[in-house]
């Protein structure tokens, strides 16, 4: 058996490696494998809705994969370099790779989740799964919580990838309890945002697994994207121009007037208080602005 696997899809949403340490204070390291459930199979989320939504822009939430059995897809989705926001825990985001696997539970979900973590245990070595719940108060991953062993089983019964025969049949390696952070990091919410709109990692304060499924949002943004602001001209900018064509007339004036008075000399004593009022207005207008 083997699966589809999907690069094409990318989140905005994950802190890149190399800034794991200043933001979740480890360093970014593939210490294990974090399973996580869609949410509730009453919702019937979407394998692309999840995607998607997991893909969104300004997003607070991620994952690496998106796997179901359906079709035996997977989705990649976020690069393992980086962290992706998970877990709900510093360190299960910094330290783990997370998959959002089909809440279903059906054989091919379990199927294919079991070859998935094959493949990335030959790529990453013999590191332990966790479930999501491992790590923060969560009821995810939902029917997967109590099969932990099962999957494990699995995952060391398939003979996968190239090099995957190499830790068949290896015992469970014991999941290790998260040590403290070297680095206190800075404790947001998930759910604010910057004023600037940049999205806060999950830090690991809060538990965040509530996916809304609402795709009608990213269609909405997706709409209003594609719709061209109206260029606008500001009041400022008004005033520039004014003041530019006045500058023009003004100095058209005074090249008449001094034109004049050049032929004319008599005529200087009566056109000075004419230019007077004319340099006084010019001034005052350049000066309000
Ligand atoms: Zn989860």
């Amino acid at each position: 058996m083997s699966y589809k696997y999907e690069t094409k899809y990318n989140s905005p949403n994950f802190t890149k490696g190399s800034d794991a340490l200043k933001v979740f204070g480890y360093k970014r390291k593939i210490d294990g494998f974090c399973l996580h459930h869609w949410g509730d199979p009453k919702a019937k989320p979407s394998y692309e809705g999840v995607r998607n939504y997991l893909s969104r822009s300004n997003g607070n939430t991620s994952a690496h994969l998106v796997v179901t059995g359906t079709g035996r897809r997977v989705s990649v989705i976020v690069n393992y370099n980086d962290v992706a926001w998970h877990s709900g825990n510093a360190w299960g985001n910094a330290r783990t790779i997370g998959i959002e696997l089909d809440p279903r539970g059906r054989e091919s979900d379990k199927d294919v989740f079991a070859e998935v973590l094959a493949d990335l245990r030959s790529a990453f070595g013999d590191k332990p799964l966790y479930m999501h719940s491992h790590f923060s108060n969560t009821q995810c991953p939902g029917v997967y919580k109590k099969l932990l062993s099962d999957l494990d089983k699995r995952s060391y019964q398939k003979i996968s990838g190239n090099k995957f025969g190499q830790v068949t049949n290896k015992k469970t390696p014991a999941p290790v309890i998260p040590p403290k952070p070297k680095a206190v990091p800075k404790k947001v919410s998930p759910t604010t945002k910057k004023v600037d709109g940049t999205p806060q990692p999950d830090t690991g304060v809060a538990v965040v697994h509530k996916i809304d499924y609402k795709e009608e949002n990213n269609v909405k943004e997706k709409i209003m994207k594609s719709v061209p602001k109206p260029s606008k001209v500001s009041k400022d900018q008004w005033v520039q121009v004014l003041k530019a064509g006045l500058y023009v007339g003004v100095s058209a004036v005074l090249a008449f007037f001094i034109s004049v008075v050049t032929e004319n000399p008599d005529l200087f004593g009566t056109l000075t208080p004419v230019v007077n009022v004319v340099l006084v207005t010019v001034k005052k207008v350049f000066s309000e602005v």
